[in-house]
């Protein structure tokens, strides 16, 4: 979704890039933001300023995550292969084979996917709000897998009843790119994200007399996001994802909101709206103790 507030980063601004101009500081040349991964997941799990859920700046991260930043992976695969083999689920549902790698940069040495990115689909109903009200239905057409099958963005969708697909067949091996950020770095950036979109509505907020459509015929703006922002089955589905993902990395991976990763870029986006972190934090936890490991 784009955002009408930004302040431009001209031409001239971008090679300041590498010593921190956007919000999180990225070095296009490491390919990391700055600090400790610890410190990188605060500062990437901060919301859109218009977003209610905005914790105070250097506020702990809820369980496990703060945790899962600062400890060794010892995940077992063969564990949570079963795992998902007992509860029907496939591992190509949640973002690829356990026994392939994730994604790496073209760059030199080849680094792999260290940021996982969550998305909101920011589709935008406009005045039709009362589409809101069946958006959790598994008969909505937003939840339907055809309406993400061809999608030229992201690696997986996850739709408010909890299904998730697979876009033109990617998952977390093939580099994909899906911010501006990996667009303003190059090429060089391709792999080092895995970015999952997630279901969500949004309708446009009106001045009094504004008219719904800008000069274009296009809808004015989509600042107007669903409460709650995402389902259960979409948290829970959302945590098999960065279960998969990470254990193909051997590390865990450091969630990111996709606004923060693009925050201090001109047109950068505002999602996910309404992302409730604790309640992902729970359904994180949820596997890993069904999985014999610590939620701390
Ligand atoms: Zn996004």
């Amino acid at each position: 979704m784009r955002r009408f507030t930004l302040v431009a980063l001209t031409t001239a601004a971008v090679p300041t890039l590498a010593t921190g101009a956007t919000g999180c500081g990225f070095d296009s040349s490491t390919l990391q933001f700055s600090g400790t991964r610890l410190e990188q997941a605060k500062c990437l799990l901060q919301p859109d300023e218009n977003d209610h859920q905005a914790p105070a700046r250097g506020a702990s991260l809820p369980a496990p995550l703060e945790s899962l930043m600062t400890r060794e992976f010892t995940l077992d695969t063969e564990k949570f292969r079963s795992y998902l083999h007992a509860h029907g689920i496939s591992e190509n549902d949640i973002g690829g084979p356990l026994d392939q790698p994730v994604s790496h940069s073209l760059a030199n040495g080849h680094p792999a996917a260290r940021y996982f990115v969550i998305h909101d689909t920011s589709l935008n109903v406009c005045t039709q709000t009362g589409k809101f009200s069946g958006s959790d239905s598994p008969s909505a057409s937003s939840n339907l897998k055809q309406r993400w099958q061809d999608s030229e963005e992201a690696h997986l969708f996850i739709t408010r009843d909890g299904k998730s697909i697979r876009p033109q067949g990617r998952d977390f091996s093939v580099p994909w790119r899906a911010t501006k950020l990996e667009h303003v770095v190059g090429q060089r950036a391709r792999g080092i994200f895995l970015h999952v979109e997630n279901v969500q509505l949004r309708a446009v907020d009106l001045r009094p007399g504004e008219s719904p459509l800008n000069g274009k015929g296009d809808c004015r703006n989509d600042r107007i996001a669903q409460t709650p922002g995402f389902t259960d089955a979409q948290y829970d589905r959302l945590a098999l994802a960065y279960l998969d993902a990470s254990s193909r990395a051997r590390q865990w991976l450091v969630p990111a909101y996709h606004v923060a990763i693009d925050r201090g870029i001109a047109d950068g986006h505002d999602d996910p709206r309404n992302f409730d972190l604790a309640r992902w934090g729970r359904a994180v936890c949820e596997k890993l103790v069904a999985l014999g490991e610590k939620c701390e």
